[in-house]
């Protein structure tokens, strides 16, 4: 059902006989009420229900394994997918806001050194119905009171941030993400605000372009993680397509039609990309752009030479970029007793199911 645009749930209805308002019924119980099964859709005939029981389904993940974090700010959910392929998502919840990091392919074709979902390289796209899934999953939770974990930060009952941070490049399955941007923006269906939606990409040049003249004003982020192409072709081989030079350029480009500001993303690693003179050259580059840093302290991979940057190591790093007029933020680093970072619960649980066959 997830798959659906409004209009062929129209056709799908009335190929069952039913008027176009049982569609919307449906339509509104997964969109703004976040029903996980017909059974819930209390307001459809019990024969209707059973009847699109029996031949759809609404909701394409099934939870396999759910983490929170010690101070039950962080929740990390493993979703086994039904051919069998496992995605995460995780939900932060901060004092005001309630943002969710989602997944956009099954594993990816990116091949950034540091990262665990690259290391199994890419299963699959995600279909539209698979990246919404994910929002509808947390809405449904955030909703229902009694299963809010107990912590003491104030919350609102629903999703409020949305970033494409889990698993997999979205500028790689461009189609299924921007359908699925759509549906969660609109009024009509989820109705997040887009600002409040941010997609990273570790720079695919002619989607940035794209990305610029969709008039939906979510907000882009690029992951740089080093300000030369020698240093970023070793960490982000799709540096070698698309070196800095007009990644930077394609930044600008999007800046002049949009008037949005960037973000770049930095993921620091000790006596990699962390020293004063990579902070300096990455501020002389960075300065004329309307953007903002965000320093990301490295999540340790297993069986990875990179290591994060020590605090004072940061601290510079932070501070040469900030004098170099280039507004710059740390990231908070959440859940990472509960692998919270990008793809590592997934590749954990397989190493488990590996050691058990
Ligand atoms: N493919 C997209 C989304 C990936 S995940 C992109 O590259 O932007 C979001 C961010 O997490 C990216 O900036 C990515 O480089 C970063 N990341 C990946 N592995 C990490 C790790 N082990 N520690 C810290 N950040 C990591």
């Amino acid at each position: 059902m997830l798959d659906l645009s409004f209009d062929e749930l129209v056709s799908y209805m009335a190929g069952l006989g039913q008027p176009k308002f049982r569609a919307r019924e449906v339509w509104d119980w997964i969109y703004k009420r976040y029903a996980g099964d017909f059974e819930s859709m209390t307001n459809l005939p019990a024969a209707l229900r059973t009847r699109l029981a029996e031949q759809a389904t609404v909701f394409p993940l099934r939870k396999t394994v759910e983490m929170l974090s010690e101070d039950g700010d962080t929740l990390k959910v493993l979703f086994a997918l039904p051919d069998g392929q496992t995605l995460e998502a995780v939900l932060m919840l901060y004092d005001k806001r309630r943002t969710l990091c989602i997944s956009s392919q099954v594993g990816c074709a990116m091949g950034c050194t540091f990262c665990a979902t690259a290391q199994g390289g890419l299963m699959r796209n995600l279909s539209v119905g698979e990246i919404t899934a994910q929002v509808l999953y947390f809405a449904r939770y955030l909703a229902d009171p009694s299963l809010l974990p107990v912590t003491s930060v104030e919350r609102p009952s629903t999703v409020t941030n949305v970033v494409l941070m889990g698993m997999g490049e979205p500028m790689h399955n461009y189609e299924n993400v921007w359908t699925a941007l759509r549906l969660l923006t609109s009024e009509d269906a989820f109705g997040l605000g887009a600002r409040h939606i941010t997609l990273s990409t570790v720079g695919l040049v002619p989607m940035i372009d794209r990305m610029a003249d969709e008039g939906i004003q979510i907000n882009l982020a690029v992951s740089l993680h080093a300000p030369n192409d020698e240093l970023r072709s070793q960490l982000a081989p799709v540096n070698r397509r698309w070196n800095v030079e007009t990644l930077l350029a394609a930044v600008q480009r999007y800046i002049d039609k949009t008037h949005r500001r960037v973000t770049f993303e930095y993921a620091l690693m000790k006596g990699i990309n962390d020293t004063p003179e990579l902070a300096a050259q990455m501020a002389r580059k960075l300065s004329p752009l309307l953007c903002h840093v965000n320093v990301i302290p490295l999540n340790p991979i297993p069986d990875s030479p990179f290591q994060p940057s020590t605090g004072e190591d940061t601290e510079r790093f932070v501070q040469i970029l900030r004098d170099g007029g280039v507004p710059t933020t740390i990231r908070l680093r959440r859940g990472i007793e509960i692998n919270a970072g990008c793809g590592q619960l997934r590749q954990a649980h397989q190493k488990q199911a590996n050691s058990v066959q």
